[in-house]
Parts: structure tokens; C-alpha cells; sequence
């Protein structure tokens, strides 16, 4: 398995962040970052706190904070607009339509995301080409034209396998829902665990075309 990492990071003068999502992926990147991130180079480890998430995902960041050493900030919706949309679609109204699904991800997600990356040089993520059909064009780096920064996907070329063996390789701490059948962490209502043969991200909005199974924040802008 490759990563272009320490080359890409010695070009960077700016701060950078990585979106840590829960993910195995995301640990790879946060173990690979902190290996080879410069000390001149000032670096934000976050997350987007929905106030959806499973019960389970709180105790896993504390866990992850511990074994780096690290403090992992948290982005959430503003609180106005997540109890309007709650009063809306009640727990469980995402699933109602595409338009629903796509409000809740844009209050919780889209806009505290903007919030995360203000201010900052490039974010680094965990995506991989192979993890879904919405991934397979990804590139290892990518203008985000909508937040005006660099992104880098240094894991973009890596298997399941790879991501695998780079854990078990490291030792390094797995979201506790991984045991139960789940290959992707995301908010409670819209994740499941997959099916034998399924891809990693078939779990997340599992009611949806797989061309739809986003949340928008790593949708291009259509050209
Ligand atoms: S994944 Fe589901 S609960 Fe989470 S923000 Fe999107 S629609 Fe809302």
C-alpha cells in the first residue's frame, strides 16, 4: 500500500486538518499524520458532532484521544437550525425523502464543516476509490472549490485489506460497532451493518440509490 504523505505535507505552508469521521480509514490518516506531519505545520484534528451519533461513538473518541495524545475538536449544527429541522422531521423524518435526508445532512454536516475548515490551507480525509461508486473517480489530490482548499485523500489507492493490515500492523483502536458487522460509522438512523458481499459504505443510507450515498460533503460542485 502507498501514501505520498510526507511529500505532499512539505509543500503545505498553512494549517491543515483531518476530518476524523470514526472511520478505520480515518485512523490510518490520524497515525500517518501525526508520523509525518512537520512541526512547522500547524494541524486541527476535528470531527462533526450531528448530535445523531451512536451512543458507542463518544467512548471511541475518548479511546482515540487517549492512545494519540491528542485532543479531537468537535463541530456541531447551530443549535436554532437543528431544533427546527427536529421539529420538522422528528428523529426519524430523514428517511422520508431524498430532500429530507439531504436538509438533515446539510444542518449537521455541510455547514459545520464549513465552520471546521475556515481559515485553513488543505484537509486531509480518509476516502478511498474503492469504497462505494460515489468514490471511484477520487483523486489523491483535489482542489475543494467550494471551501477554497487543498484536499488530500492519501489513502486513496488502498484496499480493505490495506486498511486492515495497517491497524493490525500498528495496533491501533477500531471504532467498537466494527465488531458488530458495520464497515462505515455514521450518524444512528441512517447507518447499518452490511451484508456479506456488500460494499464498505452499503450500510449508510441503505434505503437510497447508491448513486446518492453522500452526505454532501465530498460532493463536487457540478461543473
Ligand atoms: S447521516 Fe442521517 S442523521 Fe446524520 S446528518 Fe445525515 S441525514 Fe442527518
Amino acid at each position: 500500500m502507498e501514501t505520498y504523505i510526507p511529500g505532499i505535507l512539505d509543500r503545505i505552508k498553512g494549517p491543515i486538518a483531518l476530518a476524523f469521521s470514526y472511520q478505520a480509514e480515518d485512523v490510518a490518516a490520524l497515525h500517518l499524520l501525526l508520523r509525518y506531519t512537520p512541526k512547522s505545520l500547524e494541524l486541527e484534528i476535528f470531527t462533526l458532532d450531528t448530535l445523531k451519533l451512536f451512543p458507542e461513538t463518544q467512548g471511541y473518541h475518548e479511546k482515540v484521544e487517549a492512545f494519540f495524545r491528542i485532543s479531537i475538536k468537535k463541530y456541531y449544527p447551530l443549535p436554532d437550525e437543528a431544533q427546527k429541522l427536529e421539529e420538522q422531521l422528528g428523529a426519524w423524518g430523514m428517511r422520508g425523502s431524498l430532500e429530507d435526508r439531504h436538509a438533515c445532512c446539510h444542518v449537521r454536516k455541510v455547514n459545520p464543516l464549513r465552520q471546521a475548515l475556515a481559515g485553513k490551507s488543505a484537509w486531509v480525509t480518509g476516502l478511498r476509490a474503492a469504497q462505494s461508486l460515489t468514490r471511484k473517480g477520487l483523486q489523491i489530490l483535489e482542489y475543494d472549490e467550494e471551501h477554497r482548499l487543498l484536499k488530500i485523500n492519501p489513502l486513496v489507492s488502498w484496499t480493505d485489506q490495506d486498511v486492515a493490515d495497517y491497524l493490525h500492523t500498528h495496533d491501533l483502536p477500531l471504532h467498537p460497532l466494527y465488531a458488530q458487522g458495520f464497515k462505515s460509522i455514521g450518524c444512528a438512523p441512517c447507518t447499518r451493518p452490511v451484508r456479506e458481499g456488500e460494499d464498505s459504505r452499503a450500510g449508510r443510507w441503505w434505503w437510497e440509490n447508491p448513486e446518492h450515498k453522500e452526505c454532501g460533503i465530498h460532493l463536487k460542485k457540478p461543473e
